[in-house]
């Protein structure tokens, strides 16, 4: 099994611990995407996997065998740097080829492995060319392609798309998981772009000061988000969270009270929660001119505009929030009644940071 697990794996350099009790298991062909803001540790568990960079405690395993000591040339991946680390006086054929050639890989099998590499990537007319001849886009695409001929069993990559415009990075993203379905190696992608990860991943790894917040799939992630972190992490712009006081069928903000659904609130009675913080998606929230059943009273601060829609951020009583409508109609210092769908709420402990997760009859939906 090409399955990669960590156990218990911490990473320091000297003092600082960067990598803080990491179990995790990547599966055999799956797309697993680390996620997480600058400096959380991401490349440096990548650069674990890859036998870059030494495990201080714990155990890593990869195809079920403890590869702790194991040298990088002897764990069959392929790599593709953030900076694409391309040789700078090899042109393009060169540059694919030159790791196979190292390997001893026969002729043929490389003309093959490249002809095949270099159709998929559309490079075909750069191949004669230096790296200093090529866009950005051109090199990032030398780079995978270098990582693809090796055919490794994992396929790990580091932000490869983040030196891109935004076009191409649409493009690329679509060109990388065709890829990974034709040879279905185990792929880890680090990324800091959200967007990104929910396009690429089967399952996404949030991390957070060298902890892991959360495994699962896109949906979950975005659905059922495990922590408050998670939950203002992926989504923008990101999840409303609110400081309200939570007691049996009531949410109250500010003195405005909302009424909980029954669900919710027998579940939040079950689980014996007191210190709740509340959470609604921008998306999940409805905004009139006229008073609402089941809402807020507030008024509008200023209205950003995102293309295809509106955020609105919006102060309910000193209480800042942010809805987004489809229509420009909302002004600043304008009055609005702001309307949270409440089959859409989250609830998360305050001390913890942890959700309390859901009423079943949400989770069955
Ligand atoms: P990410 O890829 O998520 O941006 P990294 O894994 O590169 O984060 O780094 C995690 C933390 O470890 C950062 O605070 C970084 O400064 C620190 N770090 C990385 N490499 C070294 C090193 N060789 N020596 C000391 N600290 C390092
Ligand atoms: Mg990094």
């Amino acid at each position: 099994m090409k399955e990669i697990r960590f156990e218990n794996v911490c990473k320091s350099y000297g003092k600082i611990e960067v990598v803080k009790d990491l179990n995790l298991t990547i599966k055999e062909g799956e797309r697993l995407i680390l996620l997480g803001p600058s400096g959380c540790g991401k490349s440096t568990t990548l650069r674990m996997i890859a036998g870059l960079e030494d495990v201080t405690s714990g155990s890593l395993y990869m195809d079920n065998q403890k590869v702790n000591d194991l040298p990088s040339g002897k764990r069959n991946v392929a790599m593709v740097f953030q900076n694409y680390a391309l040789y700078p006086h090899m042109n393009v054929i060169n540059n694919i080829t030159y790791g196979l050639k190292v390997q001893k890989v026969p002729a043929d099998e490389i003309n093959r492995r490249t002809e095949a590499a270099l159709e998929m990537l559309q490079l075909k007319e750069y191949k004669d060319r230096l790296p200093k001849d090529l866009s950005g886009g051109q090199r990032q695409r030398v780079a995978l392609a270098r990582a693809v001929v090796k055919q490794g069993d994992y396929f790990l990559l580091d932000e490869p798309l983040s030196n891109l415009d935004a076009q191409l990075r649409v493009s690329a993203r679509k060109e990388l998981v065709k890829i990974h379905e034709t040879y279905k190696q185990t792929l880890v992608y680090v990324t800091h772009d959200q967007v990104e990860a929910m396009t690429v991943g089967d399952r996404i790894a949030l991390m957070y000061q060298g902890r892991l917040q959360m495994v699962d799939t896109p949906d979950n992630v975005y659905h059922r988000p495990a922590t408050i972190f998670t939950a203002k992490f992926i989504g923008s712009p990101p999840m409303n969270i609110l400081d309200m006081d939570i007691y049996q069928d009531k949410a109250t903000l500010a003195n405005q009270t909302l009424q909980l659904s029954s669900d919710w609130s027998i579940y939040i009675q079950q689980i014996g929660e007191k210190e709740l913080a509340f959470g609604i998606r921008p998306e999940h929230i409805n905004l009139s001119k006229t008073p609402v059943q089941n809402g807020w009273k507030g008024h509008v601060k200023y209205v950003e505009n995102h293309g295809n829609s509106y955020g609105i951020y919006i102060d309910v009583e000193g209480n800042e929030l942010i809805a987004m409508s489809e229509s420009k109609k909302w002004w600043p210092n304008e009055l609005v009644y702001v309307e949270p769908r409440m089959e859409k709420i989250h609830m998360f402990n305050k001390q913890t940071t942890n959700s309390i997760g859901y009423p079943k009859s949400l989770i069955e939906e």
